[in-house]
């Protein structure tokens, strides 16, 4: 059995058109893009890089991934939303090998492949991160990086991400998250420990509603990052 939630994937690719459109329901994505990219390269130098995209969608984090040097692969489970990736990538002059298969089976096909794995937004749309978690330390090469982004699960990330984010600002389509597959920082950093992935550093992600603006801070009640790394051999 595949870990895919196939309801997931068709949700995505009902708006797969939309991936590029910076007003539409994948504008998150868009503005937190900048700011991912930001801390994920204060820790790890991208340039030259072979790395992996773990649930690309339609390319958002891979292609600044790639403006930044890096060799990028992108994997999805969604059709419609790798082929606006493909697409937009001509458009951009840029060169990411996208593919449809899953960690796991990447995992399986080229162990310790990459320099850094990439895993953002997805784990809370799959029926097992967990296994996604340790697919993730299987592709990275001894001595590189993972960074997962997520959202929490507490009282607090149910008002802000579900009912703030969904109901009142409206920010994402209603449905797209599901309060029961939220993860704790805890429970994340439990699953790398056990996979061999040792924590580095967590950072939240907020969206202030009086400034329209997203920034990082220490808080990590509701979005975060986080990048581990897998030891040296
Ligand atoms: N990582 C991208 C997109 C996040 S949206 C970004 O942050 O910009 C979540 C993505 O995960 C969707 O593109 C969805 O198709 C993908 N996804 C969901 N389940 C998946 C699975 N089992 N394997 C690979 N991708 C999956």
């Amino acid at each position: 059995m595949e870990n895919v939630d196939e309801l997931e994937i068709r949700k995505f690719e009902a708006l797969a058109a939309r991936w590029w459109d910076p007003n539409s329901e994948f504008r998150p994505l868009h503005e937190i893009n900048p700011l991912r990219l930001n801390f994920i390269s204060q820790h790890v130098n991208l340039a030259e890089k072979a790395v992996l995209d773990v649930g690309c969608g339609g390319g958002i984090l891979a292609e600044a991934m790639a403006h930044h040097g890096a060799k990028v692969t992108a994997i999805d489970m969604a059709d419609a939303s790798l082929s606006v990736a493909k697409l937009h990538q001509l458009e951009s002059g840029l060169d990411i090998d996208y593919r449809k298969i899953s960690a796991e089976a990447l995992a399986e096909e080229a162990p310790q492949k990459f320099d850094v794995v990439t895993c953002l937004e997805m784990l809370e749309h799959v029926p097992s991160p967990e296994s996604v978690v340790r697919a993730c330390h299987n592709l990275v090469k001894p001595g590189g990086t993972v960074v997962f982004s997520t959202i929490n699960r507490n009282p607090k990330s149910y008002v802000f991400a579900i009912l703030g984010a969904e109901y009142i600002l409206q920010l994402l389509p209603r449905g797209t998250h599901e309060y029961a597959r939220f993860i704790k920082p805890s429970e994340l950093a439990a699953w790398a420990r056990g996979a061999g992935l040792d924590l580095n550093k967590q950072i939240g992600m907020g969206y202030n509603p009086l400034n329209k603006r997203y920034s990082l801070h220490t808080n990590v009640d509701v979005n975060y990052l986080a990048l581990y790394s897998r030891p040296a051999l």
